[in-house]
């Protein structure tokens, strides 16, 4: 049987548990056990979360992007060595946004920042956008738009569904829409070329390429990948910004669509959401607001069953 270890913080172990709920008997030292279609997932007080079962890859990708933080990699930490004076050099950066919230799109963004446009950005307000809340990002995100070239692409919900469907795991979208948005940067601003390349790191470098064996274009020069890249370059930061205000827009049309506020995460609100739609729609309209395959499709049909 396959299964995946995470190691996760202690927020993160209690917004799986809300996630997932316990639906099993709790072994010794676990925090919650629950069953979902293929994967049973136990998640223990030492912070480790056991997957198992035939969709345990499955599962846990949709932990490996903000959501899980490893315990060893709390900082930032760079896969190989990052060239000295990297944080002041030309590079484009690259960060996603959506992978562990049930409704709305994952959005991605490339941005380029060269070294003589940094302390014109500092001083917009670009910085790390986990310390960020949702009105500044917007505002700063704005000005960020007419200043420096970037790369957005926006996976809808349908479009993610079906490639779920068709067997593509998280980190496999994830890798696609990277290289995508990289690709495409890469040509508006060419004949320049960046010094380097920061991926926010989601999978490890050979992961990351093994997902995109067989494109047509893959952009491999310079490419460095780190966690928390954020905190590394100052191209992450404002790519992270930017792919966060999209993911805003992208929510505040699904909430006009669906008459009421569509919240953000996979908790007990979400449920309610869904189930709220279900009642209000019927269950096939989830698949133009949700990334199906959440846990939560079935927490929504159950409140739905039982009201
Ligand atoms: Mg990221």
């Amino acid at each position: 049987m396959s299964h995946t270890v995470l190691i996760v913080t202690n927020a993160t172990m209690q917004k799986m548990k809300n996630h997932y709920g316990v639906s099993s008997a709790l072994p010794p030292g676990a925090v919650f056990a629950a069953k979902v279609d293929g994967c049973s997932v136990t998640g223990y007080r030492s912070g480790k979360v056991l997957f198992q079962g035939r969709e345990a890859e499955r599962e846990s990708a949709k932990w490996d992007g903000e959501a899980a933080v490893p315990k060893t990699k709390k900082a930032a930490r760079p896969s190989g060595k990052l060239p000295d004076g990297f944080s002041e050099m030309s590079v484009i950066g690259s960060d996603e946004v959506g992978t562990g919230d049930y409704f709305g799109p994952i959005t991605v963004v490339a941005a380029y920042v060269e070294t003589d446009r940094m302390a014109e950005l500092r001083a917009l307000g670009v910085r790390d956008s986990k310390d960020m809340k949702d009105p500044e990002i917007v505002s700063v995100a704005k000005k960020l738009l007419k200043d420096i070239p970037y790369s957005l692409l926006v996976l809808r919900n349908e479009k993610y569904n079906d490639l779920q469907e068709s067997g593509m795991s998280q980190g496999k979208i994830k890798a696609i829409l990277h290289n995508q948005a990289l690709g495409k940067l890469h040509e508006k601003i060419a004949p320049e070329k960046p010094a380097a390349v920061l991926i926010d790191q989601f999978a490890e470098k050979e992961v990351y390429y093994r997902h995109l064996k067989g494109k047509k274009t893959i952009i491999e020069e310079n490419v460095f990948f780190s966690t928390k890249g954020e905190s590394i370059h100052l191209a992450v930061a404002a790519a992270s910004i930017l792919a966060r205000y999209a993911f805003l827009k992208e929510m505040d049309l699904l909430s006009e669509k669906a008459g009421f506020t569509i919240p953000k995460g996979a908790s007990s609100k979400v449920d309610d959401a869904a189930a709220r739609l279900i009642r209000t729609y019927d269950e096939s309209v989830l698949r133009h607001f949700t990334k199906l395959h959440f846990a939560n499709t079935e927490k929504a049909r159950r409140i739905v069953r039982g009201g």
